[in-house]
């Protein structure tokens, strides 16, 4: 078989949309850098041995190569882009086609899943404690808005409250309070009562958000604190989704590449824990999916090193952890538990997150 028949035969099998048992909600967890060697990293620091994350014991798993249209090493929001529209894009463009030009020309539109989800009654959220702009941030941004330029947060901010398709995103808990809200100023807006006509509830602290009533859907959250708790905002985003009966999608970004060994693996204890919390009680109707954007130089190395790789000493990672604060070109995890993630496997692209998706719920897409 050639190596397209191949391709072909792949997609058939594991993408048909009636071949496999469907989710109602899909939650994507996306550990932004969080490669196979941060994994192992984090795993050996928080459990003290490797395979003890959460996320490493999803039944499905496949390796998703990140190259971007024209890049081999991508940025988020090239990546970001291929899982919301099962396109390849260019570094810097938000779910376009690849001959947008960064800051200077549209490409053409590519509807995203989460736009699919709108149209088909489903509610639909994203975090993100991105340091600067977390809630406009390209990982998150790519779910609902589209602009030939990531650094844009203003126009992105704009339009989650004003979205191409759809009726944007229900849920919005992120960082970027401070650059998002100037932005938006600069542009001759006002984000509270923008939001509030469009029936958000708006706050800017995670101890507002709590004291929402938990029977208000529709909420944003910017915040200015990057370390917020990241499982309470998926609690949060899922006790307010699920009061949808058709089903959600949520997607949680946290930044998992800081330039430093503990914070960026805290980061990924951290967002496994916000898994785990919100995995085990929805399993039966929920497809728990884990991604990176691209993988991170961060790994441990050097034979003497793995000497300390005792329980005792697991704390002490930063003395055996090599870390170049760099993206990496090589395939990511892509794992999956739940309802619809046994198409999960084998060598798989960034886009099939998108396939995966969208053929969970049996949508079209283009
Ligand atoms: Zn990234």
């Amino acid at each position: 078989m050639t190596k397209f028949a191949v391709r072909l035969l792949l997609a058939f099998t594991l993408l048909a949309p009636t071949a496999f048992p469907q989710a109602k909600n899909v939650i994507l967890f996306i550990g932004d850098g969080a490669g196979v060697s941060s994994l192992n990293a984090a795993s050996i620091m928080g459990y003290g041995e490797p395979r003890s994350l959460y996320i490493q014991n999803f039944p499905h798993l496949a390796l998703a190569d990140t190259s971007s249209a024209k890049e081999w090493v991508t940025d988020g929001a090239a990546s970001a882009s291929a899982w919301a529209t099962g396109h390849k894009t260019r570094n810097g463009v938000v779910s376009m086609s690849a001959d947008a030009v960064r800051d200077q020309r549209d490409g053409e539109i590519y509807k995203t899943v989460f736009e699919y989800a709108q149209e088909n009654g489903l509610s639909t959220g994203v975090i993100s404690n991105e340091d600067r702009t977390g809630m406009t941030d390209a990982v998150v941004s790519a779910f609902y808005a589209h602009t030939n330029n990531r650094s844009k947060s203003g126009d992105i901010f704009l339009q989650l409250l004003n979205s191409k398709y759809g009726h944007g995103p229900d849920v919005a808990i992120g960082t970027g309070h401070k650059v998002v809200e100037a932005a938006v100023e600069a542009a001759g807006h006002h984000i509270g009562p923008e939001a509030k006509a469009r029936g958000y509830a708006y706050v800017n602290t995670m101890a507002e958000l709590s004291r929402i009533d938990s029977g208000t859907t529709r909420v944003i959250a910017l915040l200015d604190d990057e370390n917020f708790d990241f499982s309470e905002a998926v609690r949060q985003a899922v006790m307010r989704l699920s009061k949808n009966p058709k089903g959600f999608i949520l997607v949680a970004h946290s930044d998992c590449h800081t330039g430093k060994t503990r914070t960026t693996l805290d980061r990924i204890l951290n967002l496994d824990s916000a898994a785990r919390a919100v995995g085990e009680p929805n399993r039966s109707n929920t497809m728990v999916l884990f991604t990176a954007d691209h993988a991170y130089d961060l790994r441990i190395k050097g034979e003497s090193l793995v000497e300390t790789n005792k329980a005792s000493d697991h704390k002490k990672i930063g003395s055996i952890v090599s870390l170049e604060d760099e993206h990496t070109a090589e395939e990511v995890p892509f794992l999956g538990m739940g309802p619809g993630s046994e198409r999960i496997g084998g060598y798989m692209s960034n886009t099939d997150v998108f396939r995966v998706i969208m053929a969970n719920f049996g949508w079209a897409g283009k």
